[in-house]
């Protein structure tokens, strides 16, 4: 019998409250809407569904607030086989939420972070013993910086490997960066990164600074990684889908990345398997319903 590969992931978890309209109201304005629906997001949460989903022995460490938002999205994520023992229910702020009201073939987002920003050190540590057992672990940017920083810098410490998919995009501290062996920007992320809108001056840009491998997610044109060992660009192509909703493809493509690099593959196998996976999440409406499982990924596995 195989062992699950195990990833933690460390991040955000919130509810995404999607609000559709006919229109955007005017400043002061009240209007009536046309509907209204919650999903379960958050970076942090949709790369931990993303894994589980394709078989891994997912830990995700994070923070909801004392609300029934929060307990919803616990029980999502234990739904999900997920292990929820270290995401803390804070008392004195709300769970994180983002505010989503589409209008006009446009949308207006407001994301109120809450509990995401109160996920604290002390949190990270008492996951040591599950940090040390793990195969690799997963970090965005929807927490503190100094957060990532210090759950990377425990992860290292432990001879853990460090997937960083910098989103959304800011400025990252070099020391952050060394402590990463992966790093997994879009297009976007990488010029913001980088400065450079040539993938192949921003990818070597960023190996530089002691990092494994770049991988860049190029929406429908597939992905690219560059490895520091031969500091060559292998392009993957991107897999046609019928495109319904591209909400979440990245969370799909890293925690795929995250579940196949832990099984041990290489990226020559790790990323063509997170490629395919993204681009059957596209298929289906909503970040998480469209992410597939170990079972519909069998066909991509060699
Ligand atoms: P993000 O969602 O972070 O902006 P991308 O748009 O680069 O990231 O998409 C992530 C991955 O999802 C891509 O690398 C690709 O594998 C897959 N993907 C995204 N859009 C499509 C599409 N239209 N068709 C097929 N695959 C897609």
């Amino acid at each position: 019998m195989s062992v699950k590969p195990k990833v933690v992931v460390v991040g955000s978890i919130n509810m995404d409250m999607v609000t559709k309209s006919s229109r955007f109201p005017k400043k002061g304005e009240t209007i009536t809407g046309v509907g209204f629906d919650q999903f379960p997001g958050g970076k942090g949460a949709n790369q931990a569904v993303a894994a589980a989903r394709l078989g891994a022995d997912v830990t995700m460490i994070g923070a909801v607030g004392n609300d029934h938002t929060g307990q919803a999205l616990l029980e999502h994520l234990k739904k999900e086989k997920i292990n929820t023992d270290f995401i803390n229910v804070h008392q004195t702020v709300s769970t994180g939420m983002a505010q989503i009201t589409v209008a006009e073939e446009d949308n207006h987002i407001i994301i109120v972070p809450g509990a995401n920003h109160a996920i604290s050190k002390e949190q990270i540590e008492s996951a040591v013993d599950v940090i040390k057992e793990a195969d690799i672990m997963l970090l965005q940017l929807e927490i503190p910086l100094e957060m990532v920083e210090y759950a990377a810098s425990v992860a290292t410490q432990f001879g853990v490997k460090v997937i960083l998919n910098p989103a959304p995009a800011q400025e990252l501290p070099g020391e952050l960066i060394e402590l990463c062996h992966y790093i997994t920007p879009n297009e976007t992320e990488l010029t913001e990164l980088t400065g450079e809108t040539d993938i192949i001056k921003g990818t070597q840009k960023l190996l530089s600074a002691s990092v494994d491998a770049v991988v860049v997610t190029l929406g429908s044109m597939g992905a690219s990684y560059r490895r520091a060992k031969d500091n060559e660009n292998t392009n993957i192509v991107g897999i046609h889908a019928e495109v319904v909703d591209t909400t979440g493809a990245g969370d799909t493509f890293n925690g795929a990345l995250a579940v196949a690099l832990a099984e041990d593959s290489e990226l020559e196998k790790a990323v063509p398997f997170a490629n395919a996976a993204a681009a059957l999440s596209v298929t289906k409406f909503g970040a998480q319903s469209g992410m597939p499982t170990a079972q519909e990924m069998l066909k991509y596995k060699s």
